[in-house]
């Protein structure tokens, strides 16, 4: 096994930064054993591994991208070319799944739970990382969420037809499950500025949809938006509120006080507000996505004043949110919305691993080594965080350009179901 040093002028542990450099960060069988003051004794520093030096300006922990989906091209802004994808075969879909996977690397992502897919992708790409024994990157999958039927979802979850139907198809999700996504609501009418329609469950079924996931070891975590949803998921115990736009304090406390879970995805409204001519939203539309924009930005510095645990996600995938840079993106919009930058760094480092119940990543003796080499400090210069230099796992140091997929497997004919709605 390896045993490379790696020597940094500073480093953000998962909470805190230290920048009293220089620091040798030694790495035995993966695990960091030490971190010394100054750099190592042989005065032979190297860019070779085994046992030798590695310089760099700056590392942190694997970044976390808490909600993406690995199967759709955010990058793909045509809502036609987007719309027949979903009819593409398995094999292109995977194909954009590893590519994606690729792109999370090159922007320091070591750690990523996708958000939902109806043709198993996400799943299929566990499975692979798994028999090829990849230790990078970690990924959670929830294979398919779960909806009501008929409603918002349609790409990315099975349909439930009524509380009778509720644990069964849990129950069969979560044989390939790492934790259980749910359609709380619909999406926002942006033209209007208020939700589409109303919650997907009521309070008994959310419930109902809650306690059975506990039963089988299985987190929540509920797209929702507005309101009526967001009351029901807090009153429902939901461990984590995704996107959850039309916040309020109410709420807020609440999620201070059970410790859900809010990962705020700025990134596809902002989307929206910033190309308007792609939807062909009007004046009047562009002030309604502002006035949310604004208001999400002030919700979300209030949560950081009150400890709700915001974590970072982007929605890669969704239209105008490519994978990997999008995370970077969101890491900006908390940083605009005022939260300290060691905040939003442990709301992308520690944070989830420890509320997912993951090995910790922090950079410390003990742990695993799963780091992220930049090329310079954002503490020094915020823009460093999109230069990504090396990811060091257990005992390998690489460039992310060097990290290959596992070998292509004969994609299974397995073709999208018959019928789908959309609307990523
Ligand atoms: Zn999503």
């Amino acid at each position: 096994m390896n045993s490379p040093a790696l020597v940094v002028e500073s480093y953000f542990d998962g909470e805190r930064y230290h920048a009293a450099g220089p620091y040798t960060i030694r790495i035995i069988d993966g695990v960091i054993r030490e971190i010394l003051p100054g750099e190592p004794d042989s005065s032979s520093t190297t860019r070779n591994s085994t046992g030798d030096s590695i310089v760099a300006p700056f590392v942190m922990p694997g970044l976390t991208e808490a909600h993406c989906h690995l199967f759709l091209d955010g990058a793909q802004l045509d809502p036609q070319v987007r719309k027949k994808y979903l009819q593409a075969p398995f094999s292109q879909m995977l194909q954009v799944g590893w590519k994606n996977l690729q792109a999370n690397l090159a922007a320091g992502i070591t750690l990523i739970r996708d958000a939902g897919d109806l043709f198993g992708v996400n799943t299929h790409i566990k499975r692979e990382l798994h028999r090829h024994r990849s230790l990078i990157p970690a990924l959670r999958s929830p294979g398919r969420a779960i909806r009501k039927t008929g409603r918002y979802g349609g790409f990315m979850a099975v349909e439930i037809s009524g509380p009778d139907d509720i644990a069964p198809t849990i129950r069969k999700i979560a044989a390939t499950a790492d934790d259980l996504k749910i359609l709380l609501t619909g999406i926002i009418d942006f033209a209007h500025g208020k939700m589409k329609g109303d919650a997907q469950f009521d309070l008994a079924q959310t419930r109902l949809i809650v306690q059975t996931a506990r039963e089988l070891n299985l987190r929540t975590y509920a797209h929702c938006s507005g309101q009526e949803g967001l009351q029901i998921a807090v009153a429902a115990g939901i461990d984590s509120i995704e996107h959850g736009f039309f916040m309020s304090r109410e709420i807020l406390k609440a999620m201070a006080q059970k410790r859900i879970a809010w990962v705020p995805t700025f990134a596809p409204v902002y989307f929206q507000f910033a190309r308007p001519e792609l939807a062909g939203w009007n004046t009047r539309t562009l002030e309604r996505l502002d006035a949310i924009l604004q208001q999400h930005f002030e919700m979300v510095a209030q949560a950081g004043a009150w400890g709700v645990p915001v974590l970072t996600g982007s929605d890669a995938g969704s239209c105008g949110v490519p994978h990997g840079t999008g995370l970077i993106d969101e890491l900006f919009f908390l940083l605009k919305a005022g939260l300290p930058l060691e905040k939003v760094l442990a709301a992308a480092t520690a944070a989830p691993r420890k509320l997912w119940g993951m090995a910790p990543a922090n950079i410390a003796p003990g742990n695993a080594a799963d780091c992220v080499a930049l090329a310079g400090s954002p503490f020094q210069n915020v823009d460093f965080l999109r230069q990504v230099r090396l990811l060091v796992r257990r005992g390998e140091i690489f460039r992310p350009e060097d990290w290959r997929c596992p070998p292509a497997v004969p994609a299974a004919a397995a073709g999208p179901p018959a019928s789908v709605s959309v609307d990523p």
